[in-house]
């Protein structure tokens, strides 16, 4: 079966209002961590991810640095729009 990520909560890991710059650290529902970064003007923008080594990839279950997650940027930028995970995260 594909993989496929879920979201299941956001926590805001850092930020600079001024620039519009903002550090995310995205837990999904099959307990993956994984850090990215947005730039919110013009508007808002995925500009980096990388999973955060704390389990083994979902995907090809490496417990180090892989590029997997990177598969999905579009995937993760998708759900924090729909999920309006950003406008919370940037009150
Ligand atoms: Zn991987």
């Amino acid at each position: 079966m594909p993989y496929r990520p879920h979201i299941a909560s956001v926590t805001t890991a850092g930020s600079n209002d001024k620039e519009g710059l903002y550090e995310f650290i995205i837990h999904t529902a099959d307990g993956t961590d994984i850090r990215v970064f947005y730039n919110r003007f013009p508007e808002w923008k995925l500009t980096a991810l990388s999973r955060l080594g704390k389990v083994p990839c979902p995907v090809c279950r490496k417990d180090f640095i892989c590029k997997c997650m990177e598969k999905f940027s579009n995937e993760f930028d998708q759900q924090m729009k729909d999920g309006e995970w950003l406008s919370k995260a940037a009150e």
